[in-house]
């Protein structure tokens, strides 16, 4: 049996970080093209690398 792909999975910008939010401590999500994260929370926008510094 063939294995169902979601068609959608590949488009999907949006990729869940391993990193809590700065402010809130929510999940982020990275949006892969713009190099930035976003909180599910609080909808606060950081970049990725400011993120990775933080969690260093
Ligand atoms: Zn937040």
């Amino acid at each position: 049996m063939a294995e169902f792909e979601n068609p959608y999975a590949e488009e999907d910008p949006f990729v869940q970080a391993h990193f809590d939010c700065l402010d809130c401590g929510g999940k982020l999500w990275e949006y892969a093209i713009q190099r930035q994260m976003v909180c599910e929370d609080c909808r606060s926008v950081f970049r990725s690398s400011d993120i990775f510094d933080a969690q260093v």
